[in-house]
């Protein structure tokens, strides 16, 4: 497995060679800075796996890197390297989205025991997250149906669908082999009552053309004459 980054951001040097060196022991890597704009250099640059945050800097607060390595889109763990006394910055950092934190003076040991356990956690989550996102991937020869993301790709490239058309579709790709009536798939389709059986046959040839290799021999959306429509089985 790729050894874990680590940002230590913090302006006392001692601190600073004291964490990189145990951190360093456990196979970590580490980089570190002691000011807020080098820190979100870092961030922007290439973000770590997780980020030890001293709060009072010399060129402004950590919580400024914490604002930053909270949004959303990346959600970087971090944990707050806090003095005793200053209470009202844990609480403001823990509501901003820090994982944990750690009072000075701290046993170093202590923080790479907690660095250890928010890696864990957040690695679970990411997997879970994964392992659910691929649930959510149908995979029918070189078609794959991503239905979290509304997107289907085909040999790897990602096609446009239209909603009438992706939904056909998903519909058939959850139960390949099953034929469909024309009737049962209007039905199952027509939650807003759009879809008529003349235009069904139009959304299934325009399907085709973004899907098949050849349209006119599809090897995915079967017909069955007189009957309807199938998925064909991987
Ligand atoms: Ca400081």
């Amino acid at each position: 497995m790729k050894p874990k980054r680590i940002l230590v951001v913090e302006d006392e040097p001692e601190i600073a060679a004291v964490l990189r060196e145990y951190l360093e022991r456990e196979g970590l890597l580490v980089e570190s800075c002691d000011r807020v704009s080098d820190a979100l250099d870092v961030l922007a640059r290439q973000a770590p796996d997780l980020i030890l945050l001293d709060v009072t800097l010399k060129d402004g607060s950590g919580l400024d890197v914490l604002r930053a390595a909270a949004l959303p889109e990346s959600r970087i763990p971090t944990i707050m390297l806090t003095a005793r006394s200053a209470e009202a910055d844990r609480v403001l950092g823990l509501e901003l989205g820090a994982d944990d934190y750690v009072t000075k003076p701290f046993s170093p040991r202590e923080v790479v025991a907690r660095v250890r356990s928010v890696l864990r956690r957040t690695t679970e989550a990411r997997s879970d997250k994964a392992r659910a996102h691929s649930a959510s991937v149908l995979r029918v020869g070189n078609l794959e149906i991503d239905r979290d993301f509304h997107e289907v790709r085909v040999d790897g490239y990602a096609t446009k669908l239209t909603a009438t058309e992706f939904k056909i579709l998903s519909l058939l790709a959850e139960h390949p082999g099953e034929v469909f009536t024309r009737s049962h798939l209007l039905d199952s389709l027509n939650d807003t009552g759009e879809i008529y059986e003349r235009t069904l046959d139009r959304h299934i040839n325009n399907l085709r053309k973004k899907i098949e290799r050849d349209p006119r021999e599809p090897e995915h959306v079967l017909t069955v004459y007189g009957v309807g429509y199938k998925m064909s089985r991987p």
